[in-house]
């Protein structure tokens, strides 16, 4: 039998009320603060992302599915949105033809790990994105977002870290008294470490190798090389989220997984999710727009959330606040020549908006009933030559086991409560 690629899953109709759950959970938060859907293709040109992300990280290095189409393009399919959003953005000059956008996102991406708890090669994402001016309040904005949508979908039980990454003078200065610190242990980290150390020292912070955590500890941070402007941006988001109801913890050592971040970097954190903790992240990002092509400088602050692991949470939880899918009335015939009628009550009463199942097995009213109970169905009724002789129909509650006659040619009268 054929199956599924390694690190995909199927999302059988069992868990897609899950989805459907948590999806509504996004559109109706986003709305709430005024951001709209935003929809781009799945693929891209390669540039997109190994200029956007960063040659050097590890999703443009070793996690992206690229290939040759038929032309010899060569194609990649989106490991994250941001940098396809931007794309999107610049092509259509939302910038320009607005002074804010406020866009969210959710999708399927895309990236070649090493599957296991939480982490699969086709995984989906939910994020928001606030093209904006550089001023801290917008960053607030984003982390309220998020915040929400957490807290809407019943996660009560998460960390929220938050650090800064600073100007890029800040960043130049703190990568070069990193590494120089990272040299004077390089014994101690791991392999992969090493190799990173020069290029991209802010990765080995980033590490989950347990030689590399222990040897990061007393590593210089970046908090105490902040320029006035850094300090003074940091300052405000902390002001700001300071009068919101969200407890952040402030984590020096956070820096984010991707190239294009400055000044603010927060990540969502839960216990409930073993060795792949991090479940949403995201930060300030001024200078993508000019790596994509923007002669201008164009601020944007915004965050992913991994919908897998958001749903793993609340199924460990049980936490989720599901409506349920059972039809609201069961229609079976007593017979064959009593399908059409059949037919013609059930579609009555769906257009008065109710859930109806008519049985397609033509088997006997001992089975549908069976059938009808199995699927936990409100109501059933039967027809057959009697009903429509009689113009009478027996209207059974099943919860209640209780019978109500009713005119078969009104039936869409009846409340169905
Ligand atoms: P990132 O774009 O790496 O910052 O990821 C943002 C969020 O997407 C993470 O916090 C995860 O929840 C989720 N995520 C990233 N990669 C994967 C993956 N391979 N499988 C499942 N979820 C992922």
């Amino acid at each position: 039998m054929i199956q599924a690629i390694r690190g995909t899953k199927d999302l059988l109709p069992e868990v897609i009320r899950q989805w459907q759950f948590i999806e509504n959970v996004f559109r109706t938060v986003s709305d709430k603060y005024g951001y709209n859907e935003l929809r781009t293709p799945i693929f891209e040109k390669t540039e997109v992302f190994s200029r956007g992300i960063g040659e050097g990280t590890d999703v443009v290095n070793k996690e992206m599915y690229t290939f040759k189409d038929k032309s010899d393009n060569s194609i990649t399919l989106r490991p994250e949105m941001t940098a396809a959003l931007v794309r999107a953005v610049l092509q259509d000059s939302l910038h320009t033809k607005q002074s804010t956008n406020r866009l969210w996102y959710f999708g399927p991406f895309f990236r070649y790990e090493r599957p296991q708890k939480g982490r699969q090669r086709q995984f989906h994402q939910f994020g928001a994105e606030c093209i904006s001016p550089l001023y801290p309040e917008s960053d607030v904005e984003v982390i309220m977002l998020a915040d929400d949508v957490v807290k809407t979908a019943g996660i009560k039980d998460y960390k929220l870290l938050l650090n800064t990454l600073g100007t890029v003078e800040t960043r130049k200065r703190y990568k070069t008294a990193l590494t120089e610190y990272l040299h004077s242990i390089k014994d101690t980290l791991s392999q992969d470490s090493q190799n990173r150390l020069d290029h991209n020292p802010l990765r080995v912070l980033d590490s989950k190798a347990p030689e590399d955590k222990e040897a990061v500890k007393n590593a210089p941070v970046i908090l105490d090389y902040l320029d006035a402007e850094s300090a003074e941006h940091f300052e405000k988001v902390k002001e700001l989220l300071a009068v919101t109801d969200i407890n952040v913890e402030i984590s020096p050592m956070l820096v984010r997984g991707l190239d294009y971040y400055c000044h603010t970097v927060f990540e969502f954190q839960s216990s409930a999710l073993g060795a792949q903790d991090a479940f949403g992240g995201g930060g300030r990002y001024n200078g993508l727009f000019q790596l994509l092509g923007s002669k201008k400088e164009v601020p944007a602050v915004g965050f992913a959330m991994g919908v897998e692991r958001l749903l793993l949470i609340l199924e460990a939880s049980d936490e989720f606040k599901l409506e349920s899918d059972a039809p609201d009335i069961f229609v079976a015939a007593t017979d064959v020549d009593y399908i059409k009628q059949a037919q013609i009550t059930a579609n009555k009463l769906r257009a008065k908006g109710l859930k109806v199942i008519v049985d397609l097995h033509r088997r006997s009213i001992k089975a549908q009933m069976r059938e009808a109970n199995k699927i936990n169905s409100r109501f059933s009724i039967v027809i057959g030559a009697n009903e429509i002789e009689t113009n009478k129909i027996n209207i059974k509650n099943m919860a209640k086991s209780e019978q109500s006659e009713y005119p078969l040619d009104t039936i869409e009268n009846f409340d169905f409560k």
